[in-house]
């Protein structure tokens, strides 16, 4: 499968598409998920053409692998939900089919401001 330059999150990514943003460096782009699942719900996706997170892991530079993980915890600290700054969160990446991935862009979902609950369905 090759990446669809037409998803929802590469229109984002081009500024086709409004956000709310969080936080933009040169590796990641953050903002609210448009139909939150807890009290907080952001998503933070690399700037880079990546489908999933296996994708990333194959292809993905070590500044870019970097960048996000970096962009994820900076994230977590503005949004007050990290173990720094709040009571922690989850951290999700579905991949593909069997993930429940519907966006075709690698990302991030960071929950929190609450409890989460239960791991899986
Ligand atoms: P996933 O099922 O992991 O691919 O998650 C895709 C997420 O993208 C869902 O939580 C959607 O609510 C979210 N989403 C879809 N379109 C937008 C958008 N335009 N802005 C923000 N979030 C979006």
């Amino acid at each position: 499968m090759s990446y669809d330059n037409n998803n929802i999150f590469a229109k984002i990514l081009r500024g086709e598409i409004p956000c709310k943003k969080i936080y933009e460096d040169d590796y990641v782009l953050s903002f609210h998920d448009i139909n939150p699942q807890k009290k907080i719900h952001a998503l933070v996706i690399p700037k880079g053409k990546y489908i999933d997170l296996d994708d990333f892991s194959e292809k993905a530079s070590a500044d870019e692998m970097v960048g996000l993980l970096k962009g994820i915890n900076f994230v977590a600290k503005k949004l007050g939900i990290s173990v720094d700054t709040g009571k922690g969160y989850r951290a999700l990446a579905n991949i593909s089919e069997h993930g429940g991935q519907e966006v075709p862009h690698l990302h991030f979902h960071l929950f929190g401001g609450e409890r989460v609950g239960k791991m899986v369905e």
